[in-house]
């Protein structure tokens, strides 16, 4: 069977798989990963008021360590088809591009992990560990039924990862700029102050809640929350709404909401962010602000896979491929890395991000050879490192 990086990325990127459809992806994965001697498995998760998701868990060899590759199958919609040159569906290449949803969010950097994963066992077929992938059809959704279930399930059946990669596009302009050590976690707060509604031409009878409300925002955003450490910038507090909802401007409106979102560094947790929260509008508020505060709950904590060896293998391999030094960063959104952590060390890295979820997502056919050719590298020194 053809196992070039190209073939496997055409192949998957003609899989009409938009969250939460499989289109075929995990069925094309599912057999050529068989056909190398990989156990597969297709488990599917359901929860009331979600779509079922198919998912997929492979495992090739028994032995220790475990390297495990992580990713999705499922696309964001291609919206207005007639917008793209190539169908988002068609796979074609042009001018070295290979067009197609998903081509790096991230079918093609599935298609890279398959190609060294395969190469690597047909020159190593005795290698003393194992090799997995855990893919789900489940990240660009709600996000219930994929990652964190698959992870659940795994443990359940006894397996134990000691590293994993996952291939998110990290890249902002070329492949090897940028490795993903970790993430920023995320936590979001709404805040409502009460006042009493009124006629703007009587405020002695009512109470403005505006008033209130700004000097609890300038309280929050008084001083920053941190300087950032040696891995992560300064934690952010940014305010996404403000809100009155009140359409006469001869009336004193009753209440004023708030909505901040922040994205914090390892310097907090969710708890000793709502801590320092409460204690600025406390402190703002003083006994004349009547106010109340909610802190949305998050699994989005942040996390730090240290420099280590295993992002050292990563990093030599990106190096001896494409002559760049590629930055330990932690920037960027939240991720299924999040999960992962809480079972081994992750760490991200992909293909390049600049087209993801736009029309016309491309990718260089000479990247999908580099990427699988760094991840190769990268099973070669960290099997070695073992043996
Ligand atoms: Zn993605």
């Amino acid at each position: 069977m053809e196992t070039s990086p190209l073939f496997l990325a055409q192949s998957l990127l003609r899989c009409p798989s938009v969250t939460p459809e499989e289109g075929g992806a995990l069925a094309f994965i599912e057999g050529v990963l068989k056909e190398a001697g990989f156990e597969v498995h297709r488990p599917v998760f359901s929860e009331p008021g979600t779509p079922d998701v198919e998912n997929l868990y492979a495992r090739y060899g028994s032995g220790e360590p475990y390297l495990l590759f992580a990713g999705h199958t499922d696309v964001v919609p291609p919206g207005d088809t007639s917008r793209w040159t190539y169908g988002p569906f068609s796979g074609e290449v042009h001018d070295g591009e290979l067009y197609g949803r998903g081509a790096v969010d991230m079918k093609g950097g599935i298609a890279c992990m398959m190609a060294a994963a395969l190469d690597f066992i047909r020159a190593n077929p005795d290698f003393k560990g194992s090799i997995g992938f855990l893919i789900t059809g489940d990240e660009e959704g709600p996000a219930v039924n994929g990652t964190v279930k698959l992870l659940e399930w795994a443990k359940g059946r006894g397996e134990r990862f000691d590293h994993c990669i996952l291939g998110e596009p990290t890249n902002p302009n070329r492949l090897g700029d940028m490795i993903k050590i970790g993430r920023r976690g995320s936590l979001t707060g709404r805040v409502v102050v009460e006042g009493k509604q009124g006629h703007v031409a009587y405020p002695h009878l009512a109470e403005n809640p505006i008033p209130g409300l700004l000097r609890l925002l300038s309280g929050l955003l008084s001083e920053p929350l941190d300087h950032g450490t040696e891995h992560f910038d300064a934690s952010n507090l940014e305010v996404t709404s403000v809100d009155v909802g009140n359409p006469a401007s001869n009336v004193i409106p009753a209440q004023a909401r708030a909505t901040f979102n922040i994205r914090f560094n390892d310097l907090w947790t969710p708890h000793s962010l709502e801590e320092e929260v409460e204690r600025r509008l406390r402190e703002a508020a003083g006994n004349t602000v009547r106010y109340t505060l909610t802190m949305e709950p998050t699994n989005a904590v942040a996390f730090l896979t240290p420099p280590n060896a295993f992002v050292g293998f990563i990093a030599d391999a990106i190096k001896a491929e494409t002559g760049w030094e590629p930055k330990l960063s932690t920037t960027g959104g939240t991720s299924d890395a999040r999960f992962i952590v809480k079972y081994c060390p992750v760490v991200e890295f992909g293909l390049v991000g600049q087209t993801m979820h736009q029309v016309d997502e491309r990718v260089e056919v000479a990247d999908l050879d580099r990427l699988a050719t760094i991840y190769r590298k990268v099973l070669e020194a960290y099997f070695a490192a073992s043996a």
